[in-house]
């Protein structure tokens, strides 16, 4: 089925008063449950697109006039240069100024056809509880083990988009309200508040960089501390040496693979020994769209016709033992063993009606 030609066409606000369509636009993409929504400039005008559980859909056109003036409301809002359109700017719209719940965040860049302008809506999750991400009980009873170690180092990888932060968060959640723990973050930017959680954000324009924060947060006694992503060898030094002295991290680092961020990390820190023994767990995720509740898939109003409703995601997970760490100590990958892997994970979500195998297909490329 195509989800875009089933998409119904939002339409906004029967006005021509930028300010006013701009908050029909961004409240009815907010209640399709988008997360994000892009004004792209063209000749003919501009071309409005939601990403709605992960992927683009037109939602709608505004002519040149009104849309031109939609885009100056976003970046006057936003507090950008409004005149600018020759360089790409970011900002962001506080939830009030657009009577949604979240804040917007702001994005433009020029194309050759004009400005291209996306919002990211923050939403307030619901489901943050572990239990609720959909985990298969195997990984899900891996990860909570991970969780009650005393330190170690849990590391989450996959694309950009692939749910990680959704996980980290819930993750934290279970390390708060389990209780007895003083859990810190450094985030880049705090995406989602956590109340009894002491989160904190890098600033590297003040000199704020991760190593820094890391090496000063480690003074205010965590004993979990979480790392919005590990980008740089120094840093990397500095979690080993933290996850070996006491704190339980929990990090993500950019790989394709449980065994990729293997390779990365015995490149980032040299001293294998120290990655050995530091690390406990790897969970490499994408994210799938779930079939629809309401039809099987099939295509109903509830599931504006596309099949599916939310995301859920899809997790292989890497657990460390002696063949494992014995091939770090070595300096090398090895061959680890993955269970479930991706395949795996996705044979039993289609067997058990939570995704299509199409859909599966289209997330993982077969
Ligand atoms: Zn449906």
């Amino acid at each position: 089925m195509d989800p875009i030609r089933t998409i119904p066409q939002p339409s906004p606000a029967d006005t021509e008063d930028a300010p006013e369509v701009l908050e029909a636009l961004v409240r009815t993409a907010a209640d399709a449950g988008a997360s994000d929504l892009h004004l792209q400039t063209g000749a003919e005008g501009v071309e409005v697109t939601w990403r709605l559980d992960g992927v683009l859909v037109p939602a709608g056109h505004l002519d040149r006039d009104l849309g031109g003036r939609v885009v100056g409301r976003v970046k006057y809002l936003a507090r950008l240069r409004t005149y600018q359109d020759a360089l790409p700017q970011d900002g962001r719209i506080a939830a009030s100024d657009l009577a949604v719940t979240g804040d917007v965040r702001v994005a433009t860049y020029p194309t050759v056809t004009g400005e291209k302008v996306v919002l990211r809506l923050f939403r307030e999750t619901t489901a943050s509880v572990l239990e609720d991400l959909g985990l298969s009980a195997p990984a899900l009873a891996t990860l909570q083990r991970a969780l009650l170690q005393p330190l170690g180092m849990i590391l989450f990888t996959g694309p950009a988009g692939s749910g990680k932060s959704t996980t980290v968060h819930a993750c934290l959640r279970r390390l708060r309200d389990a209780g007895g723990r003083h859990v810190i973050t450094v985030e880049d930017p705090v995406e989602q508040v956590l109340p009894g959680i002491m989160q904190t954000e890098v600033n590297v324009a003040r000199g704020l960089s991760y190593p820094a924060a890391v090496r000063h947060l480690l003074r205010q006694d965590p004993q979990v501390l979480m790392l919005g992503e590990i980008r740089d060898d120094e840093t990397a030094g500095l979690v080993v040496r933290a996850a070996m002295t006491g704190h339980l991290v929990i990090s993500t680092l950019h790989a394709g693979s449980c065994r990729g961020v293997l390779e990365r990390l015995l490149l980032m820190e040299r001293d294998h020994f120290a990655v050995a023994s530091a690390l406990t767990l790897v969970l490499n995720q994408r994210l799938v769209r779930k079939s629809c509740g309401a039809c099987g898939a099939a295509g109903c109003a509830a599931c504006r016709g596309t099949g599916y409703r939310g995301r859920i995601p899809l997790v292989e997970v890497l657990e460390m033992d002696d063949t494992v760490r014995s091939d770090l100590r070595a300096g090398r990958a090895g061959q680890p063993v993955v269970s479930p892997t991706l395949a795996e994970s996705g044979a039993w979500m289609v067997a058990t009606g939570r995704t299509t195998a199409a859909e599966l297909g289209r997330v993982l490329g077969t």
